[in-house]
């Protein structure tokens, strides 16, 4: 079976894009070490994790340094911002949230371009809307995803063996987006967001596209009928 990474794999999108491609890839599930990324490496068959905080280099460097060959790499690890304005951000979240979301993705793919190239492989970088329009309060979050599309489209310009896919994805119903409607003081209502199976889903037939086609970017708006 072909190999496949997922950062971020112990919750949220990242457990549902794993149990889709349970069934076709054998799976490093990525996260920092906890009993959710445990549990569910023992539900999935062929699964193992992965688990590093991945803004530890020297822990990342050592964890890819076995894998010779990887056939999907699924950049879905993530954090939210506070939403405060530009006014009131202070520099430290700048720094993390451009880390975890941009330069710890830029240096995982780094060190995992030789198993990539090895196997003829995919990147996926799960982006959000907010890489494509920065709203009011969304400055470091959108500025992490506008540069992850930046490092997608330098990657794909240069590894034409590989195949690279942004998937940008409105909101969807996690505990990220939980945070963020009570950070706006509103009230969660799950409708109005999409899916997790519904972007999995997106993700995983972007993996199982045929070798002639390269989806290099895939747009998911909610439709608030959910
Ligand atoms: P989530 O439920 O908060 O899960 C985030 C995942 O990222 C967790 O598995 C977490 O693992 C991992 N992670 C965070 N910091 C990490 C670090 N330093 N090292 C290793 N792993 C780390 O988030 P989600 O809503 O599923 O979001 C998944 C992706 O979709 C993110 O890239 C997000 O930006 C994007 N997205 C989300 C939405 C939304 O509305 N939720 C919309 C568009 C795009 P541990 O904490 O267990 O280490």
């Amino acid at each position: 079976m072909p190999t496949a990474l997922i950062t971020g794999a112990s919750r949220g999108l990242g457990a549902e894009i794993a149990r889709r491609l349970s069934p076709t890839h054998d799976l490093l599930l990525g996260g920092r070490p906890s009993s959710e990324l445990d549990t569910l490496a023992t539900e999935l068959d062929g699964a193992s994790t992965f688990p590093v905080d991945l803004t530890d280099y020297d822990e990342v460097e050592a964890a890819t340094e076995a894998i010779n060959a990887l056939d999907v790499l699924v950049h879905n690890a993530g954090v939210g911002s506070s939403l405060e304005g530009v006014a009131d951000t202070p520099v430290e979240e700048w720094q993390h949230v451009l880390e975890v979301n941009l330069v710890a993705a830029a240096e995982l793919t780094r060190l995992l371009l030789p198993a990539l190239r090895e196997a003829g492989g995919h990147v996926v970088f799960v982006n959000s809307g907010a890489g494509r329009r920065a709203n009011p309060g969304w400055a470091p979050y959108a500025a992490s995803k506008f540069g992850l599309r930046a490092l997608a489209d330098a990657l794909r310009a240069e590894e034409p063996t590989l195949r690279v896919t942004s998937v940008f994805p409105g909101r969807i119903d996690t505990e990220m987006q939980r945070d963020l409607v009570a950070i706006e003081g509103n009230e969660y209502d799950p409708s109005q967001f999409l899916k997790t199976s519904t972007v999995a889903n997106a993700i995983v037939h972007a993996i199982a596209t045929p070798a002639d086609a390269h989806p290099e970017e895939i747009v998911l708006r909610p439709t608030g009928r959910g």
